[in-house]
């Protein structure tokens, strides 16, 4: 079977076409400037990229784009769109209604509708991407992938916040978590990496990109994660707070006068790396400076590391102990210093890195010392393989 995955956002879409016999790529593109005057496509097939420029009007017309690039590129992947069988989109968020991922219908697509107050930025892109493909590709079956699923097994007691219990149960007020997608994945390979089967596993794992979460994993479900009802609350970010004190806002509100949507900017857009450091979101360029005695920069980056570290102490008596701690996202990945800064000063809790190894990993890697009870372990994350077989079980049902 071959499957197109979309992730569709809000002035872009990103895309990778699978044949899943052998789970290979075999096409990537991203079409972006979605609605400015010159949008921007660049597609890759067998490590050969090509990009041109042309206005894209909208969610429909960058869809066209995508099928037309894989049609008629210059190496063209499929002779007519009939080849792409089953679409998977990433949707952000499905609030309480899923579990899992679900073929899209009607009710599903109401139900996506219905969260839209939850993910304002998130979900109406998602929908726009979902009715574009449906639009040109109505006989195919098509996925969605929740961003949250993976966290709807977490129990009351890790997803409640003690408000007042009605808005809860009147506006759905609760933890709900993201980066779902990619913490079941690195927790999947993590198990097997270690020879652990999932379901009698317990992990730790660190999602560090732009965004940065982590879960607590038991047994292959999520028990508690650190972004809440959306992705601003946890670990510090390129540009997101995240934990603070709520009355922050009110502070800010009633000290220096601002409104609403100016708050959520400085929370949203304005805070953490860039905001710390005054210089970047991009953890490479902060770590530069670090490096070249930015006294900021520097700051920047012991915040961000000391935030992971809390969250691996509370998660390690959320579980009760685990067997690893997993890295993932393009910080986790490539950022060996910043997860030695992390795990250093865990050792009497078990946790102790080796120097060596996480200075030279590349790729999957397991980077802990020979004698850490708590193994620490790099996983590349693939959400978008996640999405793919989801999409080829559900479609091939
Ligand atoms: P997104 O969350 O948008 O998918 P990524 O997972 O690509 O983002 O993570 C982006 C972050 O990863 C940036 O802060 C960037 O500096 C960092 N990063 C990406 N690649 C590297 C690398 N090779 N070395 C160090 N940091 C990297």
């Amino acid at each position: 079977m071959k499957v197109l995955v979309i992730n569709a956002g809000s002035s872009s879409i990103k895309y990778q076409f699978f044949t899943m016999a052998t789970e290979r790529v075999i096409a990537k593109g991203l079409v972006e400037r979605i609605g400015e005057p010159q949008g921007r496509v660049v597609q890759e097939v067998d490590g050969q990229k090509r990009e041109h420029r042309l206005p894209i009007a909208n969610h429909s017309a960058a869809f066209q784009v995508i099928v037309r690039e894989l049609m008629e590129g210059e190496s063209p992947v499929i002779k007519s769109k009939d080849e792409i069988e089953a679409v998977g989109h990433r949707v952000v968020h499905g609030g309480e209604a899923f579990k899992a991922s679900v073929r899209i219908t009607e009710a599903v697509l109401k139900a996506i509708r219905a969260r839209v107050p939850l993910a304002p930025l998130h979900n109406p892109p998602n929908l726009s991407g979902i009715e574009a493909a449906q639009a040109l590709l109505p006989d195919v079956p098509h996925v969605a992938v929740f961003d949250t699923a993976f966290h709807q097994e977490m129990p009351p007691t890790a997803f409640m916040y003690a408000l007042p219990y009605e808005l809860y149960e009147q506006d759905r007020i609760r933890r709900y978590g993201f980066h779902g997608t990619s913490h079941a994945y690195v927790s999947r390979r993590a198990a097997a990496m270690l020879g652990r089967l999932v379901e009698h596993f317990r992990c730790i794992t660190c999602h560090l990109g732009n965004g940065c979460s982590m879960a607590a994993v038991r047994d292959g479900h999520s028990v508690d994660t650190s972004m809440g009802l959306t992705p601003l609350e946890g670990l510090v970010m390129g540009t997101r707070s995240g934990d603070l004190d709520p009355a922050i806002t009110f502070h800010l509100a009633s000290v220096k006068g601002l409104d609403l949507g100016e708050i959520n900017s400085i929370l949203n857009r304005e805070s953490g790396l860039l905001g710390l450091s005054g210089l970047s979101n991009d953890m490479r360029s902060v770590t530069e400076a670090a490096a070249g005695g930015h006294a900021r920069a520097k700051l920047a980056l012991d915040v961000f590391a000391y935030r992971i570290k809390k969250y691996i102490g509370s998660y390690l008596a959320v579980l009760g102990g685990a067997e690893a701690i997993v890295f993932t996202g393009g910080i986790g990945e490539n950022n060996g210093a910043m997860r030695a800064a992390a795990t250093t000063g865990l050792e009497e809790l078990g946790v102790k890195i080796d120097a060596e190894k996480n200075a030279k990993a590349r790729g999957e890697a397991d980077v802990s010392a020979a004698d850490s009870r708590v193994k620490i372990l790099v996983v590349p994350t693939n959400e978008e393989l996640v999405i793919a077989r989801d999409t080829a079980e559900i479609a091939g049902k």
